[in-house]
């Protein structure tokens, strides 16, 4: 998981405009993001189709490559 150090943050708000997905935020009290709800991602639980999964990296990795078409 990525976390901001808010010891060392400055709050410059270079990340908040640099990250292709939008997941920083600017907040009252400085930079924020997403920090999985400290293991319990509230998302995950919520989300009425099941589209979206807290799983290991590796495992997705994994599955992607084995699900992915056969290039010829
Ligand atoms: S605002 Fe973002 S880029 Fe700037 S110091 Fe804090 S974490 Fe780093
Ligand atoms: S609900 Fe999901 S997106 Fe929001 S902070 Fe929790 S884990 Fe992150």
């Amino acid at each position: 998981m990525v976390t901001i150090d808010g010891e060392i943050c400055i709050g410059c708000e270079a990340c908040v405009t640099q990250c292709p997905f939008g997941v920083m935020a600017t907040t009252p009290d400085g930079v924020a993001k997403c920090e999985l709800c400290n293991g319990d991602p509230q998302c995950v639980k919520y989300c009425a189709t099941g589209a979206i999964e807290y799983a290991d990296p590796e495992a997705v990795g994994l599955r992607k490559r084995v699900n992915a078409p056969m290039q010829s």
